[in-house]
């Protein structure tokens, strides 16, 4: 067994790590008393040359954490786990990345695979590596599974959106540009997806913040290993090649060093190779074979002035005939990511096309490193520093390019990126949806689609039932639980985000709720028929249109939306059928009479009056207002009351159905002894009885020992909450528990 390396003080993880072994892979652990083999020395070696020394020894903490928390973790390939933090801290620092990105790089896979806390990395390493390696955590919990070609865009998109820090995605790069460097060891199905993922989503991530270098290499290693047959038969073409262009490359890399010199031009000189996917790709474009794709060599010239590149053109031109239509300026229309270059082709010596890229030094580093080029570290630079010399190089950019429309565009996104506007979310299919941020459950489920809007009862985010109203955030899976009959609560309305759901919900609940009124106002005309001795079905087509032809209505719903709404009395239009029907119609029997009874199915068209809040079992009565439908009081509130003298005519008896569903809210006070843990106990004792508690209000009287807690409770009916109450009396340290009194 090894000894764990000797801890910075309170610098080692708590948990003792895991052991994790691969299948089919013989770690080997290092010999008793020995650290591991994998050395600190490269990355520190680099770290000195441009980070100030004071920097070293959190760098160095960081590594013996991650060191720590991977003991007895080997990856794929056999080796000490912490080899692949140490290598991705290596990349960064080639990329001048500051202490804390190296850190967070040296920390990254310490949470998901060891457990390592949050407050763990705050508490040894600050808030803001903590932050990063979190962000980088959070990345890696998403897989880009679907089949979908255009999905990809999206899936950038929302990487980016996730990583609120351009750091986060620096080191993602560099962690997916050291496991695809290192995907020998894996299986060859897992190695074909991950392939698959760093063409589609890094790759064009490197690509967009200008990280060439990266860019080309992930593409190299993505076809490498997502069509390994078509990489072995290109690269084996290319070695011929190479063998039979040697000579040819030398003659003309000496032929133009002297023409630079004769010329007084300053110049470095590189021969370069394409990158094999760069051919691949202009066989597949042209339709070639690789005996016509001539170019796989080219020459890069590097020089001090912008001026220079065009002297240097000119030398190369007067050298060797260029190519027509080959020539490219993006020195004065650079490239979206801010790449800039002279480009042409020049015909070589026996025929044989050679391209040529002349650059500035400092547009070489933008051309290789993008972003990464602009996070040079300046010592005693703060995080915001870093961040504004960022925000510097984007309007540098911007500068370069103002003549370009382009380049505002590019900048737009990368701005809009890393402070985006949109959250980007998932269905429970993997498909992704964009919506705005500050986006809830409803406004996804109308955005997947209208039915399922309308017929939401509950959201699942990431597996957990959540309100409605939860706020979603990128990368979140949603799942909508539906009921066929169920309807838009208009609550929605002052929680949704998108234009979509909210006309959707407005439309929707119109139409429920002239549905309703229709089906409240044929009850109320019903049941004043029968006063009358009528039964509503027994009127005759002509009675109908009589009764229509007096009311002014075109159709029977029509005039039972009126009645349900109170723009009409139904007792009036009954008796109106009386008078207008035959003439003996006074000689039939009396049926019963009967209140109107409610069901709980009449949704809008009913509502409990807020100052008594009614529930079923209680003795109510109902007020039917203009143009506002049924209001259920209780028959002792004295708002009621008060109604009943001014608009007698109005009101109509009301009785609950055996069978009544649905929750009703009602309003409790409870006085209780102050203590610790008396809202939570309470708020319990309530729940475990199944009622749900929509709102809670607490009034401290600091004369008082004790304080009144107000509950606003769903309920089924009066038993229902004589349960709750009794289990909320068994406390000691309530006083009184009871219903609130209606509001006067
Ligand atoms: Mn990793």
């Amino acid at each position: 067994m090894h000894s764990p390396p000797p801890p910075a003080a309170g610098c080692a993880p708590r948990k003792r790590p895991v052991v994790r072994r691969k299948a089919g892979t013989t770690p080997e652990p290092a010999a008793p008393g020995v650290e591991h083999a994998v050395s600190l020395g490269t990355l520190l070696e680099q770290v000195a040359g441009y980070l100030p020394e004071g920097e070293l020894p959190a760098i160095r903490a960081a590594y013996r954490f991650a060191d720590a928390a991977h003991l007895g973790q080997y990856r794929a390939s056999g080796e000490p786990y912490i080899s692949h933090p140490v290598a991705v801290a290596e990349i960064c620092a080639s990329w001048k990345l500051d202490a804390q990105a190296l850190m967070a790089a040296l920390l990254h896979d310490t949470a998901e695979d060891q457990g390592i806390t949050q407050a763990e990395l705050v508490e040894h390493f600050g808030p803001t590596v903590a932050m990063l390696v979190d962000g980088l955590t959070k990345l890696d919990k998403i897989q880009f599974s679907s089949r979908e070609e255009n999905q990809a865009e999206s899936f950038r998109k929302m990487l980016l959106a996730m990583a609120r820090d351009i750091r986060v995605i620096l080191i993602k790069l560099a962690d997916r540009l050291h496991n695809m460097r290192t995907l020998d060891a894996m299986a060859s199905d897992k190695r074909r997806r991950i392939a698959t993922e760093t063409m589609e989503i890094y790759a064009p991530i490197a690509y967009r913040l200008g990280l060439n270098q990266v860019y080309r290499e992930l593409q190299d290693l993505g076809f490498r290993h997502g069509h390994p047959m078509r990489y072995a038969v290109l690269s084996q073409a290319l070695k011929v090649a190479r063998g039979n262009r040697r000579d040819l490359i030398d003659r003309i890399l000496a032929t133009t060093t002297k023409s630079f010199a004769d010329a007084g031009i300053k110049v470095q000189l590189y021969g370069r190779e394409k990158t094999l996917y760069s051919i691949y790709r202009k066989m597949q474009r042209k339709h070639r074979s690789f005996a016509h794709v001539q170019d796989i060599f080219g020459f890069r010239v590097i020089v001090p002035e912008v001026l220079d590149c065009y002297r240097a053109l000119g030398v190369l031109h007067a050298q060797y005939k260029p190519m027509p239509g080959k020539f490219e300026d993006f020195i004065a229309i650079p490239k979206l990511n801010g790449y800039q270059s002279l480009h042409t082709t020049l015909i070589g010596p026996t025929g044989t096309p050679v391209e040529f890229q002349i650059r500035t030094e400092a547009m070489h580093r933008v051309a290789e490193s993008g972003v990464a080029a602009h996070w040079l570290y300046k010592s005693g630079a703060a995080d915001a520093a870093a961040q504004a010399s960022t925000a510097a190089w984007l309007q540098s950019l911007l500068d370069i390019q103002n003549e370009n429309r382009d380049a505002a565009e590019f900048i737009e996104t990368v701005k809009v990126d890393l402070a985006p506007d949109a959250v980007y979310v998932f269905t429970p299919k993997a498909r992704i949806l964009a919506l705005p941020r500050g986006a809830t459950p409803v406004d996804f489920s109308y955005a997947v689609h209208t039915d399922l809007g309308n017929q939401t009862v509950a959201a699942k985010v990431n597996g957990e039932l959540v309100p409605l109203r939860t706020e979603l955030h990128s990368g979140d899976v949603v799942e909508i639980v539906t009921a066929p009959h169920s309807r838009p609560n208009p609550n929605w309305l002052s929680f949704v985000r998108t234009g979509r759901a909210r006309s959707k919900i407005r439309h929707a609940l119109k139409v429920s709720q002239q549905a309703e009124s229709q089906e409240l106002g044929r009850r109320l005309l019903a049941r004043a028929l029968l006063q009358q001795g009528l039964r509503i079905d027994e009127l005759t087509a002509a009675d109908w249109s009589r009764l229509l032809h007096w009311c002014g209505n075109r159709s029977q719903d029509e005039l039972f939306g009126d009645i349900g709404l109170g723009r009409r009395v139904a007792e009036i239009v009954a008796a109106r059928v009386r008078l207008l029907d035959a003439p003996d119609a006074g000689a039939a029997e009396p049926l019963a009479r009967g209140a109107l009874q409610l069901d709980g199915s009449e949704g809008t068209s009913v509502h409990y009056a807020s100052c008594c809040r009614p529930i079923p079992g209680d003795a109510v009565i109902g007020y039917l207002g203009k143009g506002e439908g049924l209001t259920v009081h209780l028959q002792d509130c004295p708002q009621a009351r008060r109604l009943f003298l001014k608009h007698p005519q109005s009101w109509i008896d009301l009785s609950w159905s055996a069978q009544v569903g649905g929750l009703f809210a009602v309003s409790l006070v409870v006085i209780v002894n102050n203590g610790k843990g008396v809202l939570a106990k309470l708020a319990a004792a309530i729940s475990e009885h199944d009622a749900d508690i929509a709102h809670v209000t607490m009034d401290e009287d600091s004369s008082q020992p004790t304080i009144e807690l107000r509950f606003l409770l769903d309920v089924r009916d009066r038993k229902h909450l004589a349960d709750v109450l009794r289990a909320v009396r068994v406390h000691k340290f309530v006083v009184r528990a009871g219903r609130a009194k209606p509001r006067a």
